[in-house]
């Protein structure tokens, strides 16, 4: 069985900046690649267009992607995007979850955040993410190497066009923002450019045998929301 990774993001683009270089050597790997994306970014531009870039970006990993079609900038801690989520998760079967990280300016990174934690209760490993609006207390404890993808990675940032001056820092762009964001977690992690994360929970070992293929039996139970 191959090892099937789920990334979870409010916006199109959230995923990309956040672990896209790790989807990119997962897939490399050998994994199947799912992208949840709750809404479309309409706040942030015409949503076909953001919605087109997402499928453009999922093109170049390879993976498959899932809209969730909630309302940009309206999403909640609520049973209705807990199921949602909780259904992606009994569909794809996933051995890894990455979702932003619950301390966020952005509302809906929040709220998308504790609605995963909430609806990944059974699983087994659920890993958070950065974003620029990300609080200056996530820690990241956890890290993957993503030197020889980095160029790759930004051509999945650079899929999302009309997102790449949306910054709100002058002066910056989203490239810039991220190569110097993987630099420095690069330096924590003791390589020129990484990606950090944050555990809910991890388990090491079970991933290491799935990918060396001497595990194929890790799956998340069922959920629904009476449990
Ligand atoms: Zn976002």
């Amino acid at each position: 069985m191959a090892l099937s990774v789920l990334a979870i993001g409010a916006h199109p683009d959230d995923i990309e900046f956040g672990c896209g270089g790790t989807l990119l050597k997962l897939r490399n790997l050998g994994a199947k690649i799912f992208l949840f994306v709750a809404t479309s970014g309409e706040y942030g531009g015409d949503p076909e267009v953001r919605v087109k870039e997402a499928e453009k970006s999922a093109e170049i990993l390879k993976a498959e992607i899932i809209f969730g079609r909630f309302k940009d900038t309206f999403l909640s801690y609520s049973r209705e995007l807990i199921t949602k989520i909780e259904e992606v998760i009994n569909r794809v079967q996933p051995s890894i979850i990455f979702v932003n990280f619950y301390e966020d300016t952005h509302q809906d990174h929040y709220a998308l955040s504790k609605s995963t934690i909430t609806a990944t209760r059974y699983s087994r490993n659920v890993l958070f993410y950065e974003v620029p609006s990300t609080s200056a207390s996530f820690k990241p404890d956890i890290f993957t190497d993503i030197t020889d993808v980095l160029e790759e990675k930004m051509k999945l940032l650079l899929a999302h066009a009309s997102q790449v001056d949306k910054v709100n820092i002058s002066d910056l762009d989203i490239i810039q923002v991220a190569k110097s964001t993987a630099n420095f977690r690069g330096i924590q992690a003791r390589c020129r450019y990484a990606e950090g994360f944050q555990p809910y929970r991890f388990q090491f070992l079970e991933i290491l045998q799935i990918l060396n293929g001497t595990n194929d039996k890790i799956k998340n139970k069922k959920t629904n929301n009476s449990d």
